[in-house]
C-alpha cells in the first residue's frame, strides 16, 4: 500500500503541532513510520488521504461501538447542529441522556457530563477527596486514567508506550498522595492501605484495564477491592472510560457484579464527539457545586451536539441490548481464529480478551499485570505484527500496549479477512 499522501501531511503538521499528533500514541512513534491521515469513514472501515481502505479495529479507540458514522448519530448531531452548538445553558437534552445513563448503570442516582474521560477521573478523585476528607488514592500500576498530573503515576497507554509513565512537569506534592498497587494482587493492596491507614479517599481502577493491553481480572480480585473498601472506609471509584457501556449496558458493575461507589465514563457514551461523564449514589453527587462544596464546572460540558449523539447512541444500545451479545460473539469468533492461526505457525503468544475487548501479545508467559504486559512488548514482536497488519489492510492500534474494540458494524467476513491476514503476518515472526 501506499502512504504518500499520509506522510507529507505529516510533515506539515509536524511544522505547527508537537510531533505532529494531538495525543502521542497517534504518531506510531513507538513502532515507527509515519501516522496514516483518515479522510473519512463509514461502518467497520476508515479510508485514509491515500485512497487506502481500511478494516478498523481502533474505532476512534473506543467510542464507535456501532461502527463509523452510524446514521442515527450522525442525523441527530445534524439536526441539532442546525439548532444551534452552543448555549452555556442547561438544556432538556442533558436531562434525557442522564434518565438514560441512570437508567442503564446500576448503582447510580445521578451523572454530571465533562468533555473527556481525563476530566471524569480527575473530577471524580476530587469529590472522592472532598467526600471523605481524606487525601490519598491508590491507584493500579499499568492502569491509565487520563492525563491529568494524580494518574501520571505508572500510567499505562502513551505513557507507557514512550517510556515515560511518571511524567515530568507532575510536582513531588502531587505524586506523594498517589499510592501505586498491583493490579491482580490483593495481597498488595492490603499491604499499601495497612502502611496508609486511615488516609485513603479511594482507589481508583479500570476494572477491566484497556490500557496494558486488556487484562481479565482474576476471579474474586474486584470483589475483594470492595470489601477492602468497605473495611477501611475507602470509596472504589470505577474508570469505566472504555468498559462503560461496551462490555455490558451497566458495564462491569454489571457484567461481573460488583458495586462502584463513582463510576467515570468516556468513549461510547459521547457516540464520538467529546464527553466523559462520572456517577455515583445521591449522597456523594450532591457533594458537588452547585449544591455542595467540591468545585467543578465546565463551559462546554453537556454541549448540544455531544449529548444528541451520546443520546443517539445510548438510545440504541438501551433498546437492543443484543448488540452486547452480539459484538462479544465477534470478538469470541475473532480470538479462536487468530489462536488457531498464530498456534500453527508457532508463534508463542496470549491472547486476552473480555467481552468485545481483545489484545494480542507476543511472549510465552500470561499476560497478567503492567510487568507481565511490559516484557511481552519487550519482545520486539509487535512493530513486525503491527506493520504487516496496515500493509494488508488492517488497522489496529499503532502499540502493543492498547486493546483492540471490536465494533457491531464489522462483519464475519471481515473477521475472516483479519484472521487471514494474522496468518500470513505470522508466518514471517
Ligand atoms: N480512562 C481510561 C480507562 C482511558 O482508556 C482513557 C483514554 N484512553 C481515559 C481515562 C482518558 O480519556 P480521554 O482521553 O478522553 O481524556
Amino acid at each position: 500500500m501506499i502512504y504518500k499522501r499520509s506522510s507529507e501531511l505529516f510533515a506539515s503538521a509536524r511544522k505547527v503541532i508537537p510531533g505532529g499528533v494531538n495525543s502521542p500514541v497517534r504518531a506510531f512513534k513507538a513502532v515507527s513510520g509515519d501516522p496514516v491521515f483518515i479522510k473519512k469513514a463509514e461502518g467497520a472501515y476508515i479510508y485514509d488521504e491515500d485512497g487506502n481502505k481500511l478494516i478498523d479495529y481502533i474505532n476512534s479507540w473506543g467510542p464507535l461501538i456501532l461502527g463509523h458514522a452510524h446514521k442515527p448519530v450522525v442525523d441527530a448531531v445534524i439536526e441539532r447542529a442546525k439548532d444551534g452548538t452552543s448555549f452555556g445553558t442547561p438544556t432538556e437534552l442533558e436531562t434525557k441522556i442522564a434518565e438514560l445513563a441512570v437508567k442503564m448503570v446500576p448503582n447510580i442516582d445521578k451523572i454530571r457530563m465533562v468533555n473527556s474521560g481525563t476530566e471524569a477521573t480527575m473530577s471524580a478523585v476530587r469529590l472522592a477527596r472532598g467526600y471523605t476528607g481524606k487525601e490519598k488514592i491508590i491507584k493500579f500500576s499499568g492502569c491509565y486514567h487520563g492525563h491529568s498530573d494524580s494518574f501520571l503515576i505508572q500510567a499505562g497507554s502513551g505513557a507507557m508506550t514512550f517510556g515515560s509513565p511518571n511524567s515530568p512537569g507532575v510536582t513531588q506534592g502531587t505524586a506523594k498522595d498517589t499510592l501505586l498497587a498491583k493490579f491482580n494482587d490483593l495481597d498488595n493492596v492490603k499491604q499499601v492501605i495497612e502502611a496508609n491507614k486511615g488516609e485513603i479517599a479511594c482507589m481508583i481502577i479500570e476494572p477491566v484495564p484497556g490500557n496494558m493491553g486488556c487484562i481479565p481480572p482474576k476471579n474474586g480480585f474486584l470483589n475483594g477491592l470492595r470489601e477492602l473498601c468497605n473495611s477501611h472506609d475507602i470509596l472504589l471509584v470505577f474508570d469505566e472510560v472504555m468498559s462503560g457501556f461496551r462490555l455490558a449496558q451497566g458495564g462491569v458493575q454489571e457484567r461481573m457484579g460488583v458495586k462502584a461507589d463513582i463510576v467515570c465514563f468516556g468513549k461510547v457514551i459521547g457516540g464520538g464527539l467529546p464527553v466523559g461523564a462520572f456517577a455515583a449514589r445521591d449522597e456523594i453527587m450532591d457533594y458537588l457545586a452547585p449544591v455542595g462544596p467540591v468545585y467543578q464546572a465546565g463551559t462546554l460540558s453537556g454541549n448540544p451536539l455531544a449529548m444528541a449523539a451520546g443520546l443517539a447512541m445510548l438510545t440504541e444500545l438501551y433498546e437492543n441490548p443484543g448488540i452486547f451479545e452480539s459484538i462479544d460473539k465477534k470478538t469470541k469468533y475473532l480470538h479462536e481464529g487468530m489462536e488457531k492461526v498464530l498456534k500453527e505457525n508457532n508463534v508463542p503468544h496470549t491472547i486476552n480478551r473480555v467481552g468485545s475487548m481483545i489484545s494480542v501479545h507476543f511472549g510465552d508467559e500470561p499476560v497478567v499485570d503492567f510487568e507481565s504486559s511490559a516484557t511481552s512488548a519487550s519482545s520486539g514482536k509487535f512493530n513486525k505484527f503491527f506493520h504487516g497488519m496496515l500493509e494488508n489492510g488492517i488497522y489496529i492500534a499503532p502499540s502493543a500496549f492498547e486493546t483492540w474494540f471490536i465494533s457491531e458494524a464489522l462483519s464475519y467476513e471481515d473477521l475472516d479477512k483479519t484472521i487471514e491476514v494474522v496468518g500470513k503476518v505470522s508466518k514471517d515472526l
